[in-house]
């Protein structure tokens, strides 16, 4: 595998975000990574508790770079190190996880959105899948938190699925072939989760998917809507 990937022991770069301040400074794929803001890779792993996880720590070094000052990495390029110092940008702080074995589920932290692998199964195609998506990515970009009573709740929820139908379309993705995704669901009575309080039953989330297209112009990137009352 190793061979196969041209991997060694340092994490690499995998891709580089066109016009990034990344790609201006000449950070390049397969790039491996020796060092972040000076700590040096082989440190972290030492420090580490779980080295399943040395990419988000590096993530997390990454973001916190303080404001104004420019994140250097020293990198090794064809046995030969190279630092490249830039100015970070947040783009987009959400990732995205594939969940197994915990049912047919999607959910998000704050950070994270997490699709199960079964859910990942039921979706017939990408569209479908990025309903789930979708409504889960507009809990982080809204910033949900934990809302005061049920009433917020819905209104939540009911606004997560109009902000993730516009994040899906903005995306690329066709928002009423996804909604095929829905009406299979409404037909497997074990969905027990879909019916809680705080969610519309199906056909009425469905037909408010609808509405909103029909009625509402594409925004790209859309805004935020107010929560109803
Ligand atoms: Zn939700």
């Amino acid at each position: 595998m190793r061979e196969y990937a041209g991997l060694g022991d340092a994490p690499q770069v995998i891709s580089v975000a066109a016009e990034s301040p990344a790609e201006s400074a000449g950070v390049q794929v397969g790039d491996d990574i020796l060092s972040v803001n000076g700590m040096p890779i082989s440190q972290l792993h030492i420090q580490s508790h779980d080295t399943a996880l040395l990419a988000d720590q590096i993530e997390e070094r990454l973001a916190a770079t303080p404001e104004g000052r420019d994140v250097t990495l020293v990198l090794e390029r064809d046995g030969q190190p190279v630092t490249v110092s830039f100015k970070g940008e947040t783009a987009c702080a959400t990732r995205f996880i594939l969940k197994t074995g915990k049912g047919l589920t999607a959910y998000s932290d704050g950070n994270n959105v997490a699709l199960s692998g079964k859910l990942v199964d039921f979706a017939r195609n990408a569209d479908e899948l990025a309903i789930f998506a979708g409504h889960e990515l507009a809990h982080v970009v809204a910033r949900d938190g934990k809302a005061r009573g049920l009433g917020q709740r819905r209104a939540m929820e009911d606004r997560a699925d109009i902000l993730g139908a516009d994040l899906m379309r903005c995306a690329g993705f066709d928002v009423s072939r996804g909604l095929a995704i829905w009406q299979r669901y409404n037909k497997r009575d074990w969905l027990r989760w879909l019916r809680g309080p705080s969610h519309r039953n199906v056909p009425e989330r469905i037909r408010r998917f609808e509405a909103h297209l029909e009625s509402a112009p594409m925004v790209c990137p859309p805004e935020v809507p107010p929560l109803a009352d």
